[in-house]
């Protein structure tokens, strides 16, 4: 019999019978973008299930970012990680500001707040962590490094969505904070995003910018763009919002299955699990030590895909290795020689809501048969 794909992940999508009388309502009135009735329902939904004091929705996470940069008028260096998805890096670009790359930290790919530290001048203007695969960055040293440097932090939070530390969400760290809500994110509006604000002046100026900078009909008070999400992605994402649970318990059941069958394996480091901090599972990266194992992330991800298991080498090649960034100075791999070391020994498992117990049977017995 052949075999079927596991994919690294799958669309968390609501039931259509759910996902209908939304749609009808919405053919029935016309009203199908613009700031409507879902758009306003979704954006105080997920303000409530994330717990936060004030959310703006956008039409994608990159966009999102954009904005939170410009709304803050950052200028001249910006402090981020090569160890990312490559819009970090072009949400910047975007807003004509100066990437200065600093390393990352082994035990959780996080920028390493020393080397924050290490990379500021004076022309830098802000910082931009990423909460790479759902881990909370070291937000109390970044808060104190921005107090006594007086820079703006803004949080690349497209992998924490849901996540707490403590009782508190991740999500109120920094000045801005950015979730994406495209597809292949835990939550999704198909495609969308989010600026989280810790006050209303800021989030008012947010989605003027989303809307071409309008104040009133009359009144452009700043430039903007167009950010906003339509009222069928919204219609979406709130029956999406009722299952996001379930299937954040489902991506659990996942990891333990991982953790419990890979965690002795010679040659392997998964990923850490920190005191105090909630996961929303939303990826499950190993590491692998190529003379350790065996064999090299590379020879191993290949015979998944002999296997027909699709894994994903995130974030190979860093950032800093693409044209745009690589001629930049801090982009020299003799800077981010713990970025190099994690990237070249990174593969995200599958890891989504509906995996069957087969799957990771077939998962974990191709990984560890050599
Ligand atoms: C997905 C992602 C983005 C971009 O979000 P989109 O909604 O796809 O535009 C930005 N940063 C990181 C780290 C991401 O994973």
């Amino acid at each position: 019999m052949e075999k079927e794909q596991i994919n690294v992940t799958t669309p968390l999508m609501p039931p259509l019978e759910e996902l209908t009388p939304y749609l009808e309502e919405i053919w029935k009135s016309r009203h199908i973008t613009n700031e409507g009735v879902y758009h306003a329902a979704l954006e105080e939904a997920l303000r409530a299930y994330l717990d936060v004091p004030y959310l703006s929705l956008f039409t994608n996470g990159t966009t999102a970012l954009a904005c939170a940069l410009n709304v803050l008028g950052i200028t001249g260096e910006v402090i981020t990680t090569p160890y990312s998805f490559v819009a970090t890096t072009h949400a910047l670009w975007m807003n004509g500001l100066r990437p200065v790359f600093a390393d990352i930290h082994p035990a959780d790919q996080n920028l390493d707040p020393a080397k924050i530290e290490q990379a500021i001048t004076p022309e830098t203007n802000a910082i931009l962590p990423v909460h790479v695969y759902g881990h909370a960055c070291a937000t109390e040293e970044i808060r104190e490094i921005a107090r006594r440097h007086q820079l703006k932090v803004i949080y690349d939070a497209a992998h924490a969505f849901g996540v707490k530390q403590g009782s508190r969400s991740l999500l109120l760290a920094g000045d801005l904070s950015v979730l994406s809500f495209n597809a292949t994110k835990v939550y999704n509006t198909v495609e969308g995003g989010a600026i989280i604000s810790h006050d209303l002046d800021t989030k008012k100026r947010i989605d003027r910018i989303r809307s071409f900078g309008f104040e009133t009909e009359t009144n452009i008070p700043h430039p903007g763009t167009n950010g906003k999400l339509d009222e069928i992605r919204a219609a979406y994402g709130l029956v999406g919002l009722r299952h996001v649970d379930e299937a954040i318990r489902a991506r659990q059941r996942v990891a333990a299955y991982y953790r419990q069958h890979l965690d002795a394996v010679e040659g392997l480091t998964l990923p850490d699990t920190k005191e105090g901090y909630t996961s929303n599972y939303a990826y499950f990266p190993i590491f692998i030590d190529a003379e350790a194992f065996g064999i090299s992330r590379d020879q191993l991800n290949e015979k998944m895909k002999k296997e027909k298991i699709l894994c994903r080498r995130y974030f190979y090649p860093l950032i800093t290795a693409f044209a745009p960034y690589r001629e930049i100075v801090s982009a020299d791999p003799a800077n981010l020689p713990v970025a190099h070391r994690m990237a070249n020994g990174v593969l995200c498992l599958p890891i989504h809501h509906l995996l069957t117990e087969k799957d990771l049977e077939r998962v974990v017995h191709t990984i560890v048969s050599k």
